[in-house]
């Protein structure tokens, strides 16, 4: 076996340690070696094995840097017709938001600093005159309207709220109300770490406004409202209007909160998506603090909104958790061109509500362009048939959108199959199966990914009939 350094100095390598580096090209040979060692000792490799595999060490080598310093984190293209698809990153940034962050990141900015005056400034101010003008006409009693501050996402901004609002006192829950988001995000345990005690009312599937009423006490500092999210409850059901909330917690002094999670600032129901309540509708309510997520269907970056009466969220800007929860100059950048989209009612701007207006039928049309650009290829049988679109993310749990997908059925092996090899495509396509069928989509796929994705389908194609 050649020594480490030797293999280094080969020829072959030149051009791998000018682009990557000694120190990372030395440790993939080691890597190489080591890994050939082990399978030697194993007794896998017979003398010509050993010649053959040191003949291919070079290639070995930059197969390893590749693995190695390319990165982890990489796109994938998503068919699976979710479009809020919390593992796959939620909602995909608007042109806009990708050329703000370019330009805000890329060097200095005004983050914190008062262009006029040359003195300190805040970084909330950017987004807070943005919301300020999308909840114009939204006004408390006092004539005051809902302000608002970025944390780094909802769970942030609920234990942020609680914890500025209810630590050491109680918060009244309903039974009906104590979900589990996702990702570890539970109600009872958030309000644990918040320092809020949590008191529940009412029963799983039913609970009145007088049992909130019977549990306050003087100890009482909060009620809560939790949106369902990512279930519905069917049946025998009750649940206090929020409107009834606002006026209990006004007479007894204590504030009202909404955790509503979507971030909804459109109205769905031309897309046939009903009674999906957003932010103005927390708010006209009159709830005095609503929690939103910025990647739900607000459809921004990775952020929670807390809007709400001026007096509540000044206080959560001084509590010092709001400087741990605070978000960086990209998530500004990026909230501040998504919420102009918004205040220019420029909606088609903004990815993820393009993808939940586009119609059943451009998703037909497109369906079959790609099917035709495809033409036919032996060994799978393509077909466009109606299906089902869901918005995803813990949104709108009941709703789905109609639309078509491409059913794939391989003849020669598992539509699994076929589902684990556009897995391994560069970039990765991600696609569901529905009785062992592949089904591609395109909602959810940027129509300038269609060329690769048909390039994908071809080479997986081609290399199986190799095969
Ligand atoms: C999604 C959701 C959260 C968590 O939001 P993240 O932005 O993912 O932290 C909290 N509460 C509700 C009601 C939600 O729907």
């Amino acid at each position: 076996m050649p020594s480490v350094d030797e293999v280094l100095r080969s020829a072959k390598l030149v051009a791998a340690i000018e682009r990557e580096g000694h120190a990372a090209t030395r440790e993939a040979i080691r890597t190489v070696m080591s890994r050939l060692r082990a399978e030697i000792s194993k007794g896998n490799l017979d003398e010509s094995g050993v010649a053959i595999a040191l003949s291919g060490l070079a290639d070995a080598v930059e197969r390893e840097l590749r693995q190695s310093l390319g990165s982890s984190l990489k796109r994938v293209i998503n068919a699976t017709g979710v479009i809020l698809h919390t593992n796959l990153g939620r909602a995909p940034l608007s042109a806009g938001s990708l050329r703000h962050i370019h330009e805000i990141a890329s060097g200095y900015s005004n983050l914190e600093f008062d262009v006029e005056s040359g003195e300190r400034g805040h970084r909330d101010i950017h987004v807070q005159r943005l919301f300020q003008r999308i909840f114009a006409s939204l006004a408390y009693e006092d004539g005051s309207t809902p302000q608002t501050i970025v944390v780094n996402n909802c769970a942030a901004a609920v234990l942020l709220a609680l914890n500025t609002l209810a630590d050491g006192g109680e918060v009244i829950v309903s039974r009906g109300e104590l979900v589990e988001i996702g990702g570890a995000f539970r109600v009872p345990e958030i309000m644990q770490k918040s320092g809020g005690i949590l008191r529940e009312v009412g029963t799983t599937n039913r609970t009145r406004i007088s049992d909130y009423e019977n549990a306050i006490t003087e100890r009482t500092k909060l009620l809560l409202r939790v949106h369902r999210s990512n279930f519905a409850m069917v049946g025998f059901t009750e649940q206090a209007a929020s409107e009834e909330l606002v006026v209990l917690g006004r007479k007894h002094k204590i504030p009202v909160m909404e955790d509503l999670g979507n971030g909804l600032l459109v109205d769905l129901a031309a897309v046939g998506v009903n009674g999906e309540y957003g932010m103005r509708d927390s708010l006209r309510s009159g709830m005095d603090v609503v929690c939103a997520s910025g990647d739900k269907l607000l459809g921004g970056p990775q952020a929670g909104v807390i809007a709400g009466q001026p007096e509540l969220v000044n206080r959560m800007r001084k509590n010092p958790l709001f400087r741990a929860l605070r978000v960086d100059k990209l998530t500004y950048a990026a909230l501040e061109a998504t919420l102009l989209a918004y205040i220019r009612e420029d909606y088609s701007a903004i990815p993820a509500l393009g993808m939940i207006f586009a119609s059943a039928e451009e998703i037909r049309n497109r369906s079959e362009s790609l099917v035709s650009r495809l033409g036919t290829l032996s060994g799978l049988t393509l077909e466009i048939r109606p299906s089902e679109s869901v918005i995803g993310g813990g949104t709108a749990p009941t709703a789905t959108l109609p639309t078509y997908v491409i059913a794939i059925s391989p003849k020669n092996h598992s539509a699994e199959e076929l589902q684990r090899r556009l897995r391994a495509q560069n970039p990765p396509v991600i696609a569901r199966i529905e009785e062992d069928r592949l089904l591609l989509d395109l909602r959810t796929l940027n129509p300038e990914d269609e060329a690769t994705l048909v390039q994908a389908i071809g080479s997986i194609h081609s290399a199986s009939n190799v095969g």
